[in-house]
């Protein structure tokens, strides 16, 4: 079938083959989600030991309801997984670049794994296709993509920008439920492929140039990242100040045109895509000849942000050594088991410079953190963490912990001192309990 009546027969509800190269956090859930909706995914990956977890059945990733999604899928045969791009290439009308686009030394985005995935593609091109780009990458891409396939391929194709905004630990949910699709294209039939493919999402769909919807990406992680930013600097000042962060943010979000959402004080922002988005963006600003001060900042302020916790706990304690502190929570943020740029590394590893004992539990990242901190030493749960601890320091908002009984918690610490990194403890009731109780600009 051609890539015209491909499109046609889509429009009026038949379903389409799809490749998706990189079955990561993105690529597994965009796959997973897009077979749920009935198309015909093959999801390809260069990590032989993923594809063949995935091919037994198992995710090889923590993401809450994609077990399920997968299981399904697998069972009626809407998904499948390869190592050979080519083979579903060649089978696919919709192509997805899913790849991981890391940090480099600079700061700019490494973008090896989009060219070998396009360079793969392309190889094996034959007939025309739509390839979307789904890695988050910095303006200009669509155009290198474009390039690359070219040299490789003399058939028609097209390059769609289409960037992800779902977030780990609400990805399914997320990219079922956007607040808005953004399709960058200079094509008007990929536009309709497109629009075809999302059209059962019912949601709003943003179409731009491919430069734009690049941006856009940028745009919203680096904006996002420096809301949070700015209140972790108001909150230091009310620390000073003695004022209440909770109070002060929630004045704030009260004004329409700011809103309530990011403004939650904390021991700073990590993850896969905040930390490497910003620096990016920084750097391409250079490229561009555009100094852009305030992501810069908003990132010097978080790496300084995420030690808070330890400047906390020294300020009460004064010497760590031999001291013994639980952690609790490790992924960067709850319901992930991702530890990219989580804030507990810096934590833990400023802890261990002090010489102080650590002892740690995450519901579900702890075998990550091994990976990270192969000297961590973990407990098999909070009170087992806190059995003996001279102190507690919450890095991690996971809802168990939310959950925790005080009056217990109280009878396994040696010291009754809770540093409270996320603001998710009341100060009053703890201090009524019997602790001594740290928040951030609390
Ligand atoms: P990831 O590291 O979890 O997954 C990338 C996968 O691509 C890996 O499994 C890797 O083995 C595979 N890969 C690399 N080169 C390949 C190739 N040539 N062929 C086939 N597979 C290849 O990364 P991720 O978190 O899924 O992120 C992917 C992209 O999506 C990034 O650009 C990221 O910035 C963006 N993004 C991520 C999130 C998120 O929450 N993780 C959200 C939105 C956007």
């Amino acid at each position: 079938m051609s890539f015209r009546e491909y499109a046609f027969v889509a429009s009026v509800g038949v379903l389409m083959k799809i490749a998706v190269i990189g079955t990561g956090y993105v690529g597994l859930v965009v796959g997973a989600c897009l077979a749920d909706l009935g198309n015909s995914v093959k999801c390809v990956d260069v990590n032989t030991e993923k594809i063949e977890l995935l091919r037994s059945g198992k995710s090889p990733i923590f993401e809450p309801g994609l077990d399920e999604l997968l299981e399904r899928n697998i069972r009626e045969g809407r998904i499948s997984f390869t190592t050979s791009t080519a083979e579903a290439v060649k089978e696919a009308e919709i192509v997805f670049i899913a790849v991981g686009t890391p940090q480099s030394q600079n700061g700019k985005a490494d973008l090896s794994h989009v060219k070998s995935a396009a360079e793969e593609i392309a190889k094996a091109m034959n007939g025309e296709k739509v390839i979307v780009n789904k890695s988050t990458v910095p303006v200009g891409t669509g155009s290198l993509v474009e390039e690359i396939i070219k040299k490789h391929y003399k058939g028609r194709f097209h390059v769609v920008s289409n960037p992800e905004f779902l977030r780990e630990g609400s990805a399914i949910n997320d990219f079922l439920k956007p607040d808005r699709i953004v399709i960058g294209s200079s094509n008007e039939e990929a536009r309709k492929t497109m629009e075809e493919l999302y059209r059962p999402l019912g949601a709003k769909m943003l179409f731009t140039s491919i430069e734009s919807a690049e941006l856009i990406k940028y745009g919203s992680n680096a904006l996002l990242a420096t809301k949070i930013s700015f209140i972790n600097e108001i909150a230091r000042l009310c620390d000073r100040a003695n004022a209440d962060i909770s109070e002060v943010a929630t004045g704030i979000g009260l004004d329409k045109r700011i809103g309530p959402h990011f403004l939650r004080a904390g021991c700073g922002w990590g993850g896969s895509c905040f930390p490497k988005d910003v620096k990016a963006l920084v750097f391409m600003g250079e490229e561009h000849g555009v100094e852009l001060k305030i992501p810069r900042a908003a990132d010097e302020a978080n790496m300084e942000q995420k030690l808070e916790p330890v400047r906390k706990l020294k300020a009460k304690l004064s010497s760590l050594e031999g001291k013994r502190i639980a952690l609790l929570g490790l992924s960067f943020k709850p319901n992930t088991d991702d530890m990219r740029e989580a804030p507990s590394v810096e934590i833990a590893n400023a802890l261990r410079k002090e010489k102080a004992k650590i002892v740690a539990f995450d519901p579900v990242a702890m075998e990550e953190a091994g990976k990270k901190m192969p000297w961590l030493e973990t407990a098999g749960s909070a009170y087992e963490a806190l059995e003996g601890a001279d102190a507690m320091i919450l890095v991690t908002e996971w809802n168990e912990f939310k959950e925790l009984d005080f009056e217990r918690v109280k009878k396994v610490m040696n010291n009754p001192l809770v540093i409270d990194g996320r603001n998710i403890y009341s100060r009053k009731q703890l201090e009524e309990s019997g602790f001594e109780y740290e928040g951030i600009g609390k």
